[in-house]
């Protein structure tokens, strides 16, 4: 988006990402071969923390955007006041953020699947409807999904409007450069300015080079996790990498009596609305590969269910977050990160209530057992042991948590006190840095964060534009 929005206007653009490009052909792998290539560490990064939480983030031309499900919110009015009322966040009412995102629905394509929807949605529409919730069918990022089941992987159709096929081939367009495989090891500084970065450009031929690149202006986008872990070790660190929040996830698979075939379709695609934004309900990706992780916390019992995955179908019950979290770069000299998030009593406790709506629900809509991710508890089969679970906490040693939403590592706002960079996401005591990703997000979001990173990063982009002249 910031490459996007500064190519535009005409500034001279360099964006160096630490990833490769990847052709569209190399798209659409299975999950093992697609987290080799696209995710960070194979998409095995562990957050520490009183209850450790698996997490993926993009490492590709493109980040995030290549590899995730597309679904998108604007940023529910409540959460922007909340932001206001504890930042101090300029210009950030639903009204200021209305323009970039219509402009960013148009670009992206964001629309509604548009098709008959698979079964495993139409399972999970039953059941919602059973239960009397409010729901929606999320909209994607996606142009003319053919339910391929490839999204966490690169979607090889294309359909998915991916930054490498949409806003980064118009920031080229427009005179922008790339170097891929480059992956930024620091930031120079000279007094309030940074005058370049030092980073380790890894050549095909397996060869390394540190190469320095001086800079008028620098963008840090790395993600939530490697922004800070980056300023941090370039020696900027005031409210660097001190309130980093995610959406804590517990996933369950769903056991049906007839043929879902997940394993073929496109995720189920709608959300519940009923607990917003504090315990979101909602489908997840499904391949035998996922089914049998989540299998294996009870694997000795579980482990059969395997020749059953046509019958079976997985969903999350996700948590805004309210627990903190901090980033560091590792102390041993090398520029790897540190991550921690430890979850507060609230995130248990919708954990534990969200797991009782889920369950209740799926059994609803026709599912015959609900196995969730958590080690040493029975499955969920009648109403009664679904619902025990409003009322009593999940224990804390057998949940297995994942996440793919971080942010608030940098918070922006013009509350210094608690805040790593201005309003529009100029670090605090430098003159030409800012921040311009999911770091920057203030708190939990409480919905799926791209639409929101996307509208406050061309929001900044054009700000920057506009008191730049
Ligand atoms: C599997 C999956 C599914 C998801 N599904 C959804 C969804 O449906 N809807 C939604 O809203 N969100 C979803 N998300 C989350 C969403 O994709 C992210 O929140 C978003 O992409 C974050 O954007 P970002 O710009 O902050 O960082 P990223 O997209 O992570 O981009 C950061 C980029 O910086 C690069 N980088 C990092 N460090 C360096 C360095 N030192 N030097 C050079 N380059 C560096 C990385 O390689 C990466 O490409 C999903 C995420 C995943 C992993």
């Amino acid at each position: 988006m910031t490459a996007h929005v500064l190519a535009e206007a005409g500034y001279s653009v360099l964006i160096l990402e630490e990833g490769r490009r990847w052709a569209l052909s190399d798209y659409g792998n299975n999950c093992p071969e697609g987290m080799k290539k696209m995710y960070r560490r194979r998409g095995m990064t562990p957050i520490m923390g009183s209850v450790p939480i698996g997490y993926a983030e993009g490492c590709c031309y493109g980040g995030g955007t290549e590899i995730n499900s597309g679904f998108w919110h604007r940023t529910p009015p409540e959460i922007l006041l909340r932001w206001k009322a504890q930042y101090d966040l300029a210009d950030s009412y639903p009204k200021d953020l209305e323009p970039h995102f219509i402009w960013l629905e148009k670009n992206l394509h964001v629309s509604l699947h548009g098709r008959e929807w698979p079964a495993s949605t139409r399972m999970f529409a039953r059941g919602i409807e059973a239960m009397d919730w409010s729901y929606q069918e999320v909209p994607r990022v996606v142009e003319g999904c053919e339910s391929l089941n490839f999204c966490p992987n690169g979607c090889p159709s294309g359909a998915k409007r991916s930054m490498s096929l949409s806003l980064l081939p118009q920031a080229e367009k427009n005179g922008a450069r790339v170097l891929t495989n480059c992956r930024v090891k620091m930031l120079i500084k000279r007094n309030k300015r940074i005058t370049g970065v030092l980073a380790n450009l890894l050549r095909e031929d397996g060869t390394q080079e540190l190469i320095r690149i001086d800079a008028e202006h620098v963008f840090v986008c790395c993600g939530a996790t490697e922004t800070p872990s980056l300023l941090r070790r370039s020696g900027i660190r005031f409210h660097i990498g001190d309130s980093f929040r995610v959406h804590p996830m517990l996933k369950v698979a769903a056991q049906y009596n007839e043929d879902i075939n997940a394993h073929k379709s496109v995720m189920p695609l709608l959300q519940v609305k009923e607990f917003w934004p504090e315990i979101s309900l909602g489908g997840a990706f499904f391949a035998n590969g996922h089914l049998a992780m989540l299998l294996s916390e009870n694997w000795p019992d579980n482990n059969l269910l395997m020749h059953q995955y046509t019958k079976m179908a997985l969903f999350y019950v996700a948590v805004r977050g309210t627990g903190k979290g901090t980033i560091r770069s590792s102390l041993t000299g090398e520029d790897t990160t540190s991550i921690r998030y430890d979850l507060s009593a609230e995130d248990l406790r919708h954990l534990s209530k969200g797991l009782a709506r889920l369950s209740a629900l799926l059994l609803a809509g026709g599912a015959k057992t609900v196995y969730p991710a958590v080690y040493a508890i029975e499955p969920i089969a009648d109403e009664i042991s679904a619902i025990r679970w409003l009322d009593q906490l999940l224990p804390k040693a057998g949940i297995s948590l994942t996440t793919i939403h971080a942010f608030s590592s940098c918070p922006i706002g013009e509350r210094i006190d608690r805040c790593a960079a201005d309003s529009f996401g100029k670090v605090y005591h430098f003159d030409n840095v800012y921040i311009n990703d999911g770091s920057m997000i203030p708190d939990s979001p409480g919905v799926n964060p791209q639409g929101t990173i996307m509208a406050f990063a061309r929001r900044n982009a054009l700000n920057f534009v506009e008191t730049n002249k």
